[in-house]
């Protein structure tokens, strides 16, 4: 075993790596970026060092620097993590050149599955079943099109060098191929430097199930089970559950030794998966009919390894180490064994409402469900942020992954269900109300998956507030006069209890909810009784009634309306945010006494909603937009995101020129 390895990553992998070689005894090295210097994972290290710049291409993606740091530091060994430099053959060649053990694969089998196309070939050579499709060499546009004309619509356009769900165009008809084709060539060379494409079937209603593998340098190779990861926003996953719902014994020894098959192809040592995607013809009632095609292999340690780690029972990044470091694999096949049922979900800073923008800002509450970190048990909350921590634009936008193990699914779905509502998080958007939401809905609970399943169940799952205008009003109220007598304290002049001090036997609030005004009266009645009226902007009545108010540790106990509740209620400027275990919500709250006089800022202006990179602009000078049009793509976050128009208006002037970087809230255009 080493007895030193540095870990060339940041954020939650680098945490988890960390804690396992600490486990092990062994020291660890950590790398960052300037944004990172007081990154959690530089903590979680033995030693740190400073690596450059905030963007990646500064800092993690240096692998010159990163491979002096080891020397530097005595490590013999570099853990990629994922992301990063973790499939770049390059990296791994230089590792073996600079006398450092590359955790990994071979740089031969990095580079043999690090193109879609050619791995695709090489796996048509090796026996493993693929998707119908073309993936030659020859890139000639009218070719590519009587391809896709021949294979039938819809297909699947892919990035060769794609990853990360980015570079895909589904096309439907064939009079819509060709541009599609130049769009996604055009985001294949900005992205990855290369714009050879592949064009698939598009299966319809697929499921993504992909195969653990595990390779040591003797020649063995087995297979840790299955993952399902069909639920999927843009390609990218959202939830991962292992064993996959409906997987038959018979069919997982076939896809398992397929994926063995396709490991052994390449000469494949340490972690890695293969990814298939598998169509469902007789339906969800039906999955022993259930056909599987190969789709690409992750050479590295993937996101959801934990879900498999759940299971097993085997800690994936030890076996990385021993592997890595000449030791035969810790188990044989006939040894692995499924226990229970494992869940992942991806918590990631975005807003799921607006088309999964992916959000920026920082941490102010953070708080934790009961949990494990990096290690297996019932809740699992591996991360790479504490309270405080800000999410920045420079790296993707996952905040912490959660893991949850059960006996059965049932059992594992009501842990993340209950363990997401004890997940807090206020000062960005994230998407845990929506991952709650796709957890109670219909198709995941009944195992209804294949990729589709976010946009059938869309009506369930976007904009909702589960929580009510009534409980939510009332929580932040029940929150503002408890920290109003937290205030006091015992001094009997300062006390702002409307019945006592001001004589008032009333008090208004007004509010902000669901994008509307609403108001709310507070009577003082004897005995510190309160009695709430909610009403809407009109003074229409919409819920009323006696309210009590109970403190119970950091939570409040209340009952109003016929609901009782136990609140947690955080402060955010005039917002609060409510958090129950039925749900959360976030309402406005306004004395209007305490600010009278005040102008409301009017809202407007085309401005940068994150800070990016500006990719083009839809529109020119002069030209007439209608609300909801596009006007501009922008790139951050790794994703592009299309900025449309407010409001009907001309466009006065363009204020950024494409390529340019521009700040959060930067205006980037005019509009009159
Ligand atoms: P997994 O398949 O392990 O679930 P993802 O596809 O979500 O992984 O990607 C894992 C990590 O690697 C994420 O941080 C993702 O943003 C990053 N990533 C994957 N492929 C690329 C790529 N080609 N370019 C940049 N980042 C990538
Ligand atoms: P990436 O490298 O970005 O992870 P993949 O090839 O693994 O790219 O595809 C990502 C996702 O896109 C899959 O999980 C699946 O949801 C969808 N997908 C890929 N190929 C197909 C296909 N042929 N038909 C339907 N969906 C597909
Ligand atoms: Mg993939």
């Amino acid at each position: 075993m080493f007895t030193k390895i540095l870990i060339a990553n940041r954020g939650e992998i680098a945490c988890r790596v960390a804690a396992t070689a600490r486990r092990l005894g062994v020291k660890t090295v950590a790398v960052y970026s300037d944004a990172d210097a007081q990154a959690k994972h530089v903590a979680a290290c033995d030693e740190a060092i400073h690596i450059g710049g905030s963007a990646p291409k500064d800092s993690y993606l240096r692998w010159e620097r990163i491979i002096e740091a080891a020397k530097q530091t005595g490590a013999q060994a570099i853990h990629p993590g994922y992301g990063f430099l973790s499939e770049n053959e390059d990296f791994a060649q230089a590792c073996a050149a600079a006398g450092l053990v590359f955790i990994g694969p071979p740089a031969s089998a990095i580079q043999a599955m690090g193109l879609k196309a050619e791995s695709k070939r090489l796996m048509a050579k090796a026996g493993v079943p693929l998707v119908p499709g073309y993936q030659g060499e020859d890139q000639d546009p009218a070719l590519l099109q009587r391809e896709a004309d021949a294979i039938g619509y819809p297909v699947l356009i892919k990035a060769s060098a794609g990853g990360g769900g980015k570079g895909m165009r589904r096309v439907e008809r064939s009079e819509d191929f060709a541009a599609a084709l130049a769009s996604c060539q055009r985001e294949a060379i900005n992205s990855f430097g290369n714009d050879a494409v592949l064009v698939e079937k598009y299966v319809l209603r697929p499921r993504h199930i992909e195969i653990q593998v595990f390779g040591d340098s003797l020649g063995h190779c087995v297979y840790l089970f299955e993952r399902d990861c069909s639920v999927q926003r843009r390609h990218q996953k959202v939830l991962e559950e292992a064993p996959a719902p409906g997987m038959t014994e018979a069919l997982r020894q076939r896809m398992g030794e397929a994926a063995v098959a396709a490991a052994q192809a390449v000469g494949y040592v340490g972690a890695g998966t293969v990814e298939f995607i598998v169509e469902q013809p007789g339906g969800y009632e039906a999955p022993e009919q259930m056909k599987f095609y190969f789709m690409e292999m992750n050479t590295r340690l993937q996101v959801e390894h934990p879900v498999t780690e759940a299971i097993t029972g085997q800690d994936l990044v030890e076996w990385q180490l021993r592997v890595a470091s000449g030791e035969p694999l810790p188990k044989r096949q006939d040894e692995l064994q499924i226990i229970g049922h494992a869940i992942e979900a991806r918590i990631c800073a975005e807003n799921p409402d607006n088309q999964f923008l992916p959000a920026t800002g920082r941490l102010a509450v953070y708080r934790k469900p009961a949990c494990t970190s990096f290690e297996r048990g019932a809740v699992r909350f591996d991360d790479g942020v504490r309270e405080g921590d800000a999410i920045s634009p420079f790296y993707d936008s996952m905040i912490a992954k959660l893991i949850v193990h059960g006996e059965d699914r049932a059992q594992a779905l009501a842990r993340l269900d209950a363990a997401l509502a004890q997940t807090h998080i206020v000062g960005l958007a994230n998407n845990v109300q929506f991952l709650r939401h796709v957890v109670q809905s219909p198709s995941f609970g009944k195992a209804q998956l294949d990729t589709a399943l976010i946009e059938r169940e869309r009506a369930v799952l976007f904009d909702q507030d589960r929580l009510g205008l009534a409980l939510t009003a009332a929580a932040a109220i029940a929150q503002q006069l408890q920290a109003e007598r937290a205030q006091e304290g015992a001094d009997p002049f300062s006390r702002r209890d409307g019945w006592q001090s001001h004589g008032l036997m009333q008090r208004r609030f007004a509010l902000d909810w669901g994008g509307q005004p609403w108001q709310a009266q507070l009577q003082y009645g004897r005995a510190g009784a309160l009695q709430l009226a909610l009403a809407d902007a009109a003074g229409a009545p919409v819920a009323g009634g006696l309210l009590t108010v109970q403190a119970q540790g950091a939570a409040l106990l209340l009952t109003f309306a016929g609901q009782r509740c136990l609140v947690q209620v955080d402060v955010e400027g005039e917002r609060r945010h409510v958090f129950t275990p039925q749900g959360a919500g976030s309402i406005g709250l306004r004395d209007p006494l305490a600010h009278a006089g005040e102008a409301t800022a009017a809202a407007g202006g085309l401005n940068a909603p994150m800070p990016g990179k500006l990719l083009s602009f839809a529109v020119e000078v002069g030209q007439h937009v209608r609300p909801g049009q596009v006007l501009a793509v922008m790139e951050a976050m790794k994703m592009e995101h299309s900025i449309c128009a407010p409001q009907e208006g001309v466009v006065a002037e363009l204020l950024y020129a494409p390529g340019e970087q521009v700040t959060e809230g930067a205006p980037l255009l005019r509009l009159e």
